[in-house]
């Protein structure tokens, strides 16, 4: 046997199914019109901001980075939610602008921005958080061609990182970012070329589940937004200080603390130095404002045994569950948070192997779990499966396609 990653608080259970916002398993694939089917929830979503705005101070700001979930009536919700959005492409400008959030509230970063694509930024207004000189300087010529102000941020390139972090992007040789000690030479020329200078990006790390790991890191970033500020010669106009809370995917993983790390900040921005007194404090989270909002429920279509093993196969897999198949940046494949749906009451009972549908021994969903018996028409659920499932999956391998998405 083994252990299935912990079920996020906030799924209840309806005739023996589990429901989300008071609709059955059963009712949101009705809704839905057919499985494999995501489901997000309103409800869900707004608690998850509540809860972080209260535990954060006032003056901090919440960004969502929306290449963890951009189905557009999930960002339009988020929209009302957030202060801003950060995207990371030309095709994420367009959704967040579809969305309706004010331009002047988008910040563009990620590496290699085509030229089509930061003409398309400066024209809507939103900052762009440089990669490199190079993409400084095409963007300033382009500014200059269209006769527009560039809004400039320079993303850096820490010299340390987020302890614990799921997913390093920053310290040492990177491809995000400038390099910390060619910061403020690019500052002082992107000022001088008449930019609207709109500060620092500093994103150290992801899916951390360590308070202590994320509290250092924004000390850190902190501080180093203060030397460089001094460096530039002026105060910080902005400072987002990246993200990196995770969510618990896996069986002992335990939910961040957010409340240690509101105490942290309340006592640092009480404190701040002279160049961040003024200073537009944010920080910009994907997976912890969407993740445990989202269910995916794919339908068993077979159930076979082999070698005394049993096999649940589904209409569902790895082409929408990239990273609950283990495919997706983890070195050891582990079980996600998952259940029987339709079964959501009974009693564990057997031990079986979930498997999606593709042709390959890479599409497994759940691993040796104990589960109770499911029969083919009954329902799994995976959770969550509100960041990085959809949009971060081979949807047209095998031919496939694309699972449904609803919001309730
Ligand atoms: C991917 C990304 C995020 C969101 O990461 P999560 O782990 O989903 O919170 C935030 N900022 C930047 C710059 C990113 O690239």
């Amino acid at each position: 046997m083994k252990p299935v990653g912990p079920i996020p608080a906030g799924y209840q259970s309806k005739d023996g199914q589990i429901a989300v916002a008071g609709h059955t398993a059963r009712d949101l694939v009705e809704q839905g019109g057919a499985t494999p089917l995501f489901v997000y929830s309103r409800e869900h979503l707004t608690k998850r901001v509540g809860d972080l705005r209260a535990t954060m101070p006032d003056r901090l700001k919440i960004n969502y980075a929306i290449k963890a979930n951009p189905f557009a009536p999930l960002l339009k919700h988020m929209a009302g939610l957030v202060d801003g959005f950060d995207i990371a492409s030309g095709g994420e400008l367009a959704m967040a602008q579809a969305a309706g959030l004010d331009p002047r509230a988008i910040s563009f970063a990620g590496p290699g921005k085509r030229n089509e694509e930061l003409e398309a930024a400066l024209r809507a207004g939103v900052t762009l958080n440089l990669e490199s000189e190079n993409e400084a300087r095409r963007a300033l010529a382009i500014g200059e061609r269209i006769g527009a102000v560039p809004r400039m941020a320079i993303r850096v390139n820490p010299d340390f990182e987020l302890r614990g972090s799921g997913m390093k992007m920053g310290g040492g040789a990177k491809q995000f970012g400038i390099d910390q000690a060619r910061v403020p030479a690019l500052a002082k020329e992107i000022i001088a070329a008449g930019a609207e200078w709109r500060g620092l990006h500093i994103f150290t790390g992801s899916q951390a589940l360590s308070a202590e790991a994320i509290i250092e890191a924004q000390a850190n970033v902190i501080d180093l937004a203060d030397q460089l500020a001094s460096e530039i010669g002026q105060p910080l106009p902005k400072l987002n200080m990246g993200g990196g809370l995770g969510i618990p995917y896996f069986h002992g993983d335990e939910p961040v603390d957010i409340a240690a790390i509101g105490a942290a900040l309340d006592k640092r921005f009480s404190n701040l130095p002279a160049n961040l007194a003024d200073t537009d404090l944010c920080i910009e989270l994907g997976r912890y404002l969407v993740g445990e909002a989202g269910i995916y429920l794919t339908e068993i279509v077979d159930r076979k045994e082999s070698h005394g093993s049993t096999f649940l196969v589904t209409d569902g897999g790895l082409h929408h569950q990239l990273a609950a198949s283990g495919n997706f940046g983890t070195v050891v494949r582990r079980n996600y948070p998952s259940a029987i749906a339709t079964k959501y009451d009974s009693e564990p009972s057997e031990e079986v192997n979930i498997v999606g549908c593709l042709c390959t021994p890479l599409d497994r969903l759940a691993d040796k779990a104990h589960f109770p018996r499911a029969e083919v028409g009954d329902l799994v659920v995976i959770f969550c499966a509100g960041a990085y499932g959809a949009t971060a999956s081979p949807a047209d391998f095998l031919g496939q396609g694309a699972a449904r998405e609803i919001l309730v």
